[in-house]
């Protein structure tokens, strides 16, 4: 561990202050305060495949009634707004990797309501250089971490090869596209598998990383996120 990781863990040990707002909290809440676990951007009423907040009464989005995503579900904590996407980019950014754990906590409540089988659990990878530029892929951290709590096992299943271009300037579409071949598997994958990521964004890179391995004979594949962005997609796109 690096000391500069060593001194951001000394004065932020697991359990002891607030990771948001700094006040005391028991070690069993996990590092947040009751007020700031409240007033992260829950989800509503879920669509029942992607997970998406939606706003209408409907059991699926839009995107999902209309195109065929490979992964089976996925579920979030919460939406990528305010405070869970400032967590996010102060995990991934500022080098603030004690952030995984209250993270992984709040998810592994979500997985525990959900009905998923599943052999093995995995993470999106990052690609070589950011892994290099950043010290770690914060999925892998969560990932870690949630296998810390249910007591199950990661694995280290695929590389990332393609460097690709940001983005945020994309189309729904488009990001679809942009992500194909940006996987390659290291090993074969199990017959289920969860796989986890930080953000899930238009769902496009959790369902490359599905394509692939059940190209390569998974099952089931379940994808838990932390945060969830909600995103109108333009009719014409769908
Ligand atoms: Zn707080
Ligand atoms: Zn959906």
């Amino acid at each position: 561990m690096k000391l500069f990781d060593k001194i951001l863990e000394f004065f932020n040990p697991q359990g002891i202050k607030c990771v948001v707002c700094g006040t005391d909290v028991q070690k069993s809440q996990h590092g947040f305060c009751d007020k700031c676990k409240k007033a992260l951007p829950a989800n509503d009423h879920v669509c029942q495949k992607c997970g998406v907040d939606i706003r209408t009464m409907n059991d699926f989005c839009d995107m999902c009634g209309k195109n065929q995503l490979v992964f089976d579900e996925a579920r979030s904590v919460c939406r990528y707004e305010g405070e869970a996407q400032h967590l996010v980019l102060r995990l991934k950014f500022s080098g603030q990797k004690y952030l995984s754990k209250p993270i992984a906590h709040l998810m592994a409540q979500v997985l525990q309501k959900q009905n998923w089988q599943f052999d093995a659990v995995t993470f999106i990878p990052a690609s070589k250089d950011t892994v290099k530029k950043r010290g770690y892929n914060q999925a892998q951290l969560i990932a870690n971490d949630i296998c810390d709590i249910i007591n199950a096992k990661v694995v280290d299943l695929a590389e990332k090869v393609k460097d690709l271009p940001p983005q945020e300037k994309m189309d729904y579409l488009g990001r679809f596209d942009n992500m194909k071949g940006a996987f390659k598997l290291k090993q074969k994958p199990p017959k289920s598998l969860l796989v986890i990521d930080d953000v899930k964004t238009t769902g496009a890179t959790l369902n490359e990383f599905a394509k692939l391995v059940k190209r390569h004979g998974c099952k089931q594949v379940y994808c838990l996120t932390f945060a969830s962005r909600v995103k109108q997609v333009p009719a014409s796109q769908l």
